[in-house]
């Protein structure tokens, strides 16, 4: 099928604001369209939206699939002529070249429309107001009475009751009709810019870099020509280092000549690659002092939805609902606990019980690997202080390895960062993590969590494997720590 030819949406134009060449490229080297996967952000996104609905009782939905823009356009138009139709959601006009949906176009009853702008997130950001803005440009250009123009965002401090979420309460509305109007003057010019790029027969020549979103889907396509000592991954590189660095031609770590300002943590680094040798710090026994063994190491897993699954809790909460802990006794044994919650119920009580009495009892150091252990402890002190003193026990014997891993130790392969998925294999090479099925990180084990417990499991999948892979995963994190720490020791010298 013959394709149209370019046209902007409001994705694309906040895309090619960040990046041209990623406009570029989602236009000329499209992914195939998928629906997204329970549990991401986009499938949140879908369900957020979907709930604010909810908050304007009659609105009709333009059910038609992206690629329906002429159906969804006409049956826009008909409804808009019906005064009987308070509200219209996806509604989907075109001006200019720039194709719109409206999550939600609200007819005002003293007369002219609203537009309604749902975003899954606890606060507004740059890109919503662009985001808005072009859709203003359109509504208007399009001949429309707008009198409105709001962010519908979730109102974080919400706290869910018992029954039924409050949606009204659940969403802020927030009225961005000056900021917005401030950008209109600006569209025109720049969606002539973004039109011209889209018109290039090749992509923009732009450097990935810092300004990078995250989530651009672009990111591998554009780096696998970079070395793998790419400059991007000194520690706290800045933007004018990169700046002077691309100006010399520099891409390498290796190539940074010895002139080349840099602070101590990064000047370590040039010189582990230069001499493809490990570095450790003659203090490292030292530090380790009060790390044991005996010791027990400790790793914890939370969930944060966006929509609250349990009383008492506000979207994006962490909730605790996992642990996984290794002890190694005086003698060298090893032994494995853990503890993985029940969806059905809030599982912070569990959670804490079950490890005060893991715990509780013995005086071993606790390792762990970041302040975040310790930052959900607190928070259970404070949740449960009927548990108060003992957790403040608990807390008081942990043992951060992650501080003294960044001030004593660097290896190549540690590429630039300290998580233990990179510290763990580097220095324990039977530590592996692509060997896990499924669930390969934090994220992976939030959203696991969070898809059993909202029941919305992908096609295949069952919530039993998935327990499984939860604790397995866990259970590797802290395994990872007991490696990390052996080898550790003796770099220090036994
Ligand atoms: S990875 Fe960076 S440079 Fe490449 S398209 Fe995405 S934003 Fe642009």
């Amino acid at each position: 099928m013959p394709r149209d030819a370019p046209y902007l949406t409001k994705s694309r134009y906040v895309q090619g604001l960040t990046c041209p060449k990623w406009l570029w490229l989602g236009w000329h080297e499209p992914a195939p369209y998928a629906d997204p996967e329970p549990g991401s952000p986009a499938y949140v996104g879908i369900e957020v939206g979907k709930k604010a609905h909810l908050l304007f009782p009659g609105g009709v939905l333009i059910d038609f699939a992206p690629w329906q823009h002429a159906e969804a356009v006409k049956h826009t138009s008909d409804l808009m002529a019906d005064p009987a139709v308070p509200a219209i959601f996806e509604a989907a006009l075109e001006y200019q070249g720039v194709r719109i949906r409206v999550d939600i176009l609200e007819r005002l009853p003293g007369g002219g429309w609203g537009i309604r702008e749902v975003k899954s997130s606890g606060s507004v950001k740059d890109d919503y107001i662009h985001d808005l803005a072009i859709q203003v440009y359109v509504l208007t250009g399009c001949g429309l009475d707008l009198r409105s123009i709001e962010l519908v965002h979730i109102d974080t401090s919400y706290v869910r009751g018992a029954g039924e979420i409050d949606w009204a309460a659940y969403f802020a509305r927030e009225d961005l009709s000056e900021t917005v109007k401030s950008h209109l003057p600006d569209i025109p010019r720049h969606a002539a810019e973004l039109f011209d790029i889209l018109a290039r027969p090749t992509h923009p020549d732009i450097e990935p870099g810092k300004h990078c979103p995250d989530f651009c889907p672009f990111w591998d396509r554009c780096t696998k020509v970079k070395p793998e000592d790419w400059v991007l991954h000194l520690p706290r590189i800045t933007g004018p280092q990169l700046e002077k660095l691309s100006a010399q031609g520099i891409e390498s770590i290796r190539a940074i000549p010895d002139s080349f300002e840099l602070n101590e943590m990064q000047a370590r680094v040039r010189t582990v690659l230069k001499n493809g040798k490990p570095w450790v710090s003659p203090d490292l026994k030292k530090a380790l002092r009060s790390f044991g063994p005996p010791a027990v190491y400790l790793d914890f897993e939370t969930v944060g939805p966006a929509i609250p699954l349990y009383e008492g809790t506000r979207p994006f909460q962490a909730l605790p609902f996992q642990w996984s802990l290794h002890r190694l006794d005086a003698k060298g044994n090893l032994t494995h606990e853990e503890f993985l919650a029940r969806e059905d119920v809030d599982p912070r009580r569990a959670f804490t019980e079950s490890l005060i009495a893991a715990l509780d009892g013995s005086d071993e150091p606790i390792i762990v690997y970041s302040g975040f252990e310790h930052r959900i402890i607190r928070e259970m002190e404070a949740l449960l202080p009927e548990y108060a003193e003992v957790l403040d026990r608990l807390a008081k014997r942990l043992a951060d390895l992650l501080p003294v891993v960044r001030a004593h130790v660097y290896f190549p392969e540690f590429n630039g960062k300290f998580s233990i998925k990179k510290v763990g294999p580097a220095l324990a090479p039977n530590i592996d993590y692509e060997s896990l099925d499924g669930i390969a990180d934090g994220q992976g084990a939030q959203t696991a969590f969070e898809r059993i417990a909202s029941d919305t499991l992908a096609p295949g999948e069952d919530a039993d494997s998935l327990r499984e892979s939860l604790l397995r995963y866990c259970e590797l994190d802290t395994m990872a720590m007991v490696e990390v720490h052996r080898s550790l020791r003796q770099l220090a010298g036994g």
